[in-house]
């Protein structure tokens, strides 16, 4: 069975009601198992499709004015979905800059990957598309009207997951870094819209200095000076932005929400640019992983929340865990030359995306971590234990016998992920099953 094929099949016995209660699940599950151990991980790709932005972020190259505004010629794009697909890749995903300036390009090219046969397809906007729309009707029915006809435009395709990002919990001050004046409401009328159409946006925090508000200045002599650094006052700012962030989704009424980890570099070809606002010492980065996964433990229950307990797990001690799929199962290309880069950070090109050796690539050993682009953090920590543990069970499965939270934890994130159906979103959540994970 090929890995597309597996993948397929995967899918089906996943999402069949009846084989979810049968015992063939089992059997399938097994044979699954084997199939896992001989290929990698599903193939990603994340194509930058632009670099032009309309939004003005402090914290990135692309909002600059005068920024370089680069654009993959369609042709280009069409290309990279078929070499994807014809090399099994699972998941795709349309990045910029802001893919929604190219509205009906984009619908096109999710189009593509369908038909493709790319089961994960996944766009990512600050969405400057409600807000446009929002600036001309307001509150008034004529914004609904328009965002119906956006959200059967979507409806229509077969994207698996709409990702919108922001930069801080409090309103005036995302808007005021985006500057994108009435985003927010923009998507708390939109949302009731597209779920309508069984569209199930995220929401999705980058998570920096303006997390509740302006960066205070105690915080940047912290960071700055290690002995002026007051852990007490920013565990308590975190914690109360983490919670705020939480509870923010659920008020403008998103189901599924993410976080983008912090950097401990903030270079690279995707353009995040401010190092004051970004980046953070290793000692602030131990007290913000801790204290996030804390907090995401107590709306597990309530939101579809993409980050794996395994990585937090990680995060909070400063490992990295299992090596990062960038250039091997997973790729980025850039907009600035149309190159294919291991990711977003590593500035070396590997080349054109259809002159790769994917099978080359996916045998080589993984060995960076040095970052945690949740992108690909994520995924890694998650189905990456699971495939080493399928793939070396002998040396493996001690270690992680050995170490019991480990263990609860990666059984937990199995449970919930399938609770979650895989973070998709064209379902809506399973609030009877997600309720099983209410904190004792
Ligand atoms: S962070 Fe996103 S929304 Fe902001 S300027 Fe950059 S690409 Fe645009
Ligand atoms: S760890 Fe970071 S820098 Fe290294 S390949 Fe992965 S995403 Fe790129």
């Amino acid at each position: 069975m090929n890995r597309q094929k597996l993948f397929r099949y995967m899918y089906n016995v996943i999402h069949s009601p009846v084989a979810q209660a049968t015992v063939p699940v089992a059997h399938d599950l097994l044979r699954l198992a084997r199939e896992f151990i001989k290929g990698g991980l599903p193939g990603q790709v994340i194509v930058q499709v632009t670099t032009a932005c309309e939004a003005a972020c402090q914290q990135c190259a692309y909002g600059r004015p005068g920024a370089v505004k680069k654009t993959l010629p369609e042709q280009k794009v069409f290309e990279i979905i078929d070499t994807a697909a014809a090399n099994d890749f699972q998941a795709i995903s349309f990045t910029g800059g802001e893919p929604f300036l190219l509205y009906r390009r984009l619908l096109r090219y999710i189009q593509h990957a369908g038909k493709a046969d790319i089961k994960f397809i996944r766009t990512g906007t600050n969405a400057g598309f409600l807000q446009r729309p929002y600036k001309k009707f307001g509150d008034s029915p004529l914004f609904r009207d328009a965002v119906a006809k956006i959200a059967d435009d979507i409806a229509a395709t077969p994207l698996r997951n709409l990702w919108i990002s922001v930069d801080s919990t409090d309103v005036e001050t995302h808007e005021t870094n985006r500057n994108l004046k009435g985003v927010m409401r923009a998507i708390a009328l939109s949302l009731p819209v597209f779920a309508k159409r069984n569209i199930f946006p995220a929401i999705n925090l980058g998570i920096n200095r303006l997390i509740d508000g302006p960066c205070p200045e105690w915080e940047i002599e912290g960071y700055r000076d290690p002995n002026k650094f007051n852990a007490q006052r920013f565990e308590q700012r975190y914690r109360e932005g983490f919670e705020r962030y939480f509870q923010l989704c659920e008020e403008l009424g998103f189901t599924i929400v993410g976080v983008c980890y912090p950097m401990a570099e903030q270079t690279g070809m995707y353009g995040a640019a401010s190092e004051t606002l970004t980046s953070y010492s290793p000692q602030e980065l131990a007290l913000l992983f801790k204290t996030l996964d804390e907090v995401t433990r107590q709306y597990r229950s309530r939101l579809r929340i993409s980050s794996p307990s395994t990585a937090l797990y990680h995060l909070t001690r400063g490992e990295f865990g299992v090596p990062c799929s960038g250039g091997h199962d997973y790729f980025f290309i850039s907009a600035v030359d149309g190159l294919t880069y291991p990711c977003g950070y590593i500035d070396k090109p590997l080349g054109e995306f259809k002159d790769l050796d994917f099978p080359k690539l996916r045998k080589e050993n993984r060995t960076c971590t040095r970052c945690h682009w949740e992108c690909f953090y994520d995924p890694d920590q998650l189905v990456g234990t699971v495939r080493q543990l399928l793939a070396h069970p002998v040396s493996v499965m001690p270690k992680v016998m050995r170490n019991p939270e480990l263990r609860d934890r990666l059984l937990f994130d199995m449970r919930y992920f399938l609770a979650c159906d895989f973070l998709d979103g064209r379902r809506p959540p399973n609030c009877e099953k997600l309720a099983r994970f209410a904190p004792p």
